[in-house]
């Protein structure tokens, strides 16, 4: 069993998931690939502001709403979703 737990009392939110009994751990969300270039876009339009510059550029998991706008907006799709 999977369980997220989702702090909204602080800013950004912080998110964790936990694995219960022998369930395997599937990673979710959204991740920053050797694609990037840098455009900067994702840290704009991130509404968490969790992307933080780099080569590639890095999301902070345990920020990410997993709203998905930085993997639609970048100009050279970068960042790819963990299923
Ligand atoms: S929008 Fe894409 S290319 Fe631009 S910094 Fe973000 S991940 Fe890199
Ligand atoms: S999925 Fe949303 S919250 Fe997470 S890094 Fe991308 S834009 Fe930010």
């Amino acid at each position: 069993m999977r369980i997220e737990y989702f702090h909204l009392g602080v800013k950004p939110i912080f998110r964790e998931t936990y694995t219960l009994g022998k369930g395997k751990h599937t990673p979710k969300g959204y991740e920053i690939t050797g694609e990037c270039i840098g455009c900067g876009k994702c840290v704009q339009i991130c509404p968490q502001q969790c992307v933080a510059p780099g080569t590639p550029y890095r999301i902070a998991q345990e920020h990410c709403l997993h709203c998905g706008n930085c993997f639609e907006q970048c100009p050279v799709q970068a960042v790819t979703k963990k299923i």
